[in-house]
This record gives C-alpha cells, structure tokens and sequence, in this order.
C-alpha cells in the first residue's frame, strides 16, 4: 500500500482548510482556518478560488493574538513539526498528524477524513526503519 501511494502522480496540489500553527505572539498553538472549512471541506485543491487568496483568519488559542485576510504563504510555522535523523516530518493539524500514524502503522483506511493527503506524505517519511521513529515520534507529540 504504502510503494503504490508514493507512486501516484497527481496533477493538482492539496491541502487542508484548517492548519495549526505556532502563534507568533506567544510560541503556543493558534488555528488557521480557511473559509472552506466553514463549509464542510477538511481540504482544498489548488482550483479553488481560496487556494491563493487572503482570506485565512488566524485565532490563538492561548493569548488575544488574532489575524484575519492572509495568505496561505502568510501563515507562519506548522504547530506539528517533528524531527527524527536529520529529518522532518509536518502535518497541517492534529487529525492529519493522526491520518500520518494510521498511515505508517498500516491502519489508515479510505474513510479516513484526511486520506486523500496520504499521497503527500514525503518518500524520505516512508523509508524503512524510518517510520519506527515516526510512530514514536508522532506518539510522543500526541500527548502533548
Ligand atoms: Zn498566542
């Protein structure tokens, strides 16, 4: 399962409406939100009028910092950022960290919300003994 997903060549680009970053006021987790995600869609697709748009709103969930009219290039650091080996591994928001889990322990499944981004996930994540430190890795940060 995993070879055929790094195989797939997709033609357009995807990510999530809601991303959880590092506030840049106080370094805890503040959310981004795209108005797609108001809508009912987890994702967005490069075809959507959003994909460039300065429309995110930023809302910490620790201090008064709050930003509206951004630019997905304008949002700043991902909360979710591991390091293992010299490597990274970054998810958009606790439930795409959880769809990586799934994915590296084998128990990922087409309904998962965020399924459609396991295509995404990087070739060097995927590699051997690597996912070992993933899920433990990924483990650890869950239970911050
Ligand atoms: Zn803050």
């Amino acid at each position: 399962m995993h070879s055929s997903l790094t195989h797939v060549q997709y033609e357009h680009l995807h990510r999530a409406n809601k991303v959880e970053l590092i506030c840049s006021q106080c370094g805890e987790k503040a959310f981004a939100i795209n108005p797609c995600f108001q809508t009912g869609n987890l994702t967005c697709i490069d075809l959507c009028p959003n994909w460039n748009a300065a429309v995110w709103e930023i809302r910490c969930t620790q201090c008064s910092y709050h930003a509206t009219e951004k630019t997905f290039s304008e949002l700043g650091q991902l909360y979710y950022c591991l390091e293992s080996r010299g490597k990274t591994l970054w998810a958009w928001n606790r439930e795409h960290l959880v769809m990586l889990h799934k994915m590296f322990t084998g128990k990922i499944n087409d309904n998962d919300p965020y399924a459609n981004l396991a295509v995404y996930a990087r070739r060097e994540w995927l590699l051997g003994t690597r996912k070992q430190a993933w899920v433990k890795a990924i483990e650890k940060k869950l239970k911050e």
